[in-house]
């Protein structure tokens, strides 16, 4: 079969969803790979990068889009592309099937297969299929790096010939995956760290890693964990104290890096504005829960702002794509780990083996038929 990836044509998007490393695993599989002409560039990977490990390079998307079998791609297809499905093609992408429902139906009707990627069941032969994590992992790493570029201190303490300097305070809100990304990288700049989260299941996460677990005194748990390792929402009393105790902290934390998140409803509001008044000039806030409302009152989805206290506000939602070249290969691996799976002879034959809970999963619309949301997974 012929695998394509097409330049992504959302503007600002960086990233590619095949480098030259994983075309040549997806060869190994029986495939041939196409891309079209200047996909790989913002990430790094040139077009001669591509032929030599064996990619052919076409000059349109209209012609990638053609002749591939199957095409991987990162972000949801615009209307454009929508348009070039045709039956019999599968689709690999993210697809935000949730808020996209014209979209599958139209590639159903098509007859389209679609593979989406954030619905790559979260379970543990799938990690190397999902694309959340590693893409999670990426802007909680480059949260920090953000946080820190915007920051006019050291994150760690010195004591030098020319004085001494106090280390950074980082409150890290939320310890998913993102969230444990973040610790992580604070942690090894130096910086004092400090995480919570609902689900009092992390806190031992938090503390392997070098941070400090936020304690609430709430009776004698703070738990508002749901299934499947995601979190429900708290109940008024636990929001209540969690304030409490932020606005205790706030004066004396220099960055806050906010990740949580509960599934298919707006970011939690955690971190208020007498919060942001309360912290010390300098100061900075990424939210990286920006696309679904903000953790933070004041966070201004796509744009970095700065309060009349002096505090930066940042509210990006491209971190990985600003890490594109380490972005492309993560999630360059993810997607030819999704073909290995759908490739099980390596003959170069596509099988979508919908007994297969993965692939089930993840598929939203195969054989004319819109199959989102899927069943639960079987195993776990
Ligand atoms: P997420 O992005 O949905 O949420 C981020 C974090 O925000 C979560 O840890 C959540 O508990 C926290 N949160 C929600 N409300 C909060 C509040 N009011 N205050 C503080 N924190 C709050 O989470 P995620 O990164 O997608 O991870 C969710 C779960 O899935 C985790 O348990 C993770 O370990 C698990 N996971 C499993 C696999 C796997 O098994 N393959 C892969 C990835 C993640």
């Amino acid at each position: 079969m012929k695998i394509g990836a097409p330049k992504e044509t959302y503007t600002g998007e960086n990233r590619v969803a095949m480098t030259p490393d994983s075309a040549q695993q997806i060869q190994k599989l029986g495939h041939d790979c196409l891309i079209e002409t200047g996909a790989g560039l913002n990430a790094g990977f040139t077009d001669d990068a591509y032929k030599e490990a064996g990619v052919e390079v076409v000059k349109t998307a209209a012609a990638l889009w053609k002749a591939a079998d199957v095409v991987v791609k990162v972000r949801q297809p615009d209307a454009s592309e929508s348009k070039r499905l045709r039956e019999g093609q599968t689709l690999i992408s993210f697809f935000n099937p949730a808020a996209n429902e014209k979209a599958m139906a139209d590639a159903a009707k098509k007859g389209a297969n679609v593979i989406a990627m954030e619905m790559v069941p979260r379970i543990s032969r799938a990690q190397k299929m999902d694309a959340l994590s590693s893409m999670a992992n990426i802007a909680g790493y480059r949260a920090v790096i953000e946080a820190g570029n915007n920051f006019g201190r050291f994150f760690t303490g010195q004591v030098t010939a020319a004085g001494k300097v106090p280390p950074a305070k980082v409150l890290v809100i939320g310890a998913g995956v993102a969230g444990l990304a973040a610790i992580g990288t604070a942690t090894s700049l130096g910086a004092i760290t400090y995480a919570f989260d609902v689900r009092p299941e992390v806190s031992e996460q938090i503390e392997s890693m070098g941070a400090e677990f936020v304690f609430l005194d709430f009776e004698d748990t703070q738990d508002s964990s749901a299934s499947g390792g995601y979190a429900a929402p708290s109940s008024p009393e636990f929001r209540e104290k969690q304030l409490e105790k932020f606005r205790e902290m706030a004066p004396e934390i220099d960055i806050v890096i906010c990740t949580a998140l509960i599934p298919n409803r707006e970011a939690p509001e955690l971190w208020t504005e007498d919060m942001v008044k309360a912290m010390k000039p300098g100061s900075v806030i990424v939210d990286l829960a920006a696309e679904k409302g903000g953790n933070c009152k004041l966070t201004v989805m796509d744009e970095k702002i700065v309060t009349d206290n002096d505090v930066t506000i940042i509210g990006y939602t491209d971190f990985p794509s600003r890490m594109a070249a380490q972005a492309s290969t993560l999630y360059g691996n993810n997607i030819r780990h999704m073909l290995t799976d759908l490739t099980p002879e390596k003959d170069g034959q596509i099988v979508h083996n919908m007994e297969d809970d993965v692939i089930r999963g993840a598929t939203v619309t195969y054989d004319k038929e819109v199959t989102y949301p899927p069943p639960p997974p079987k195993v776990s």
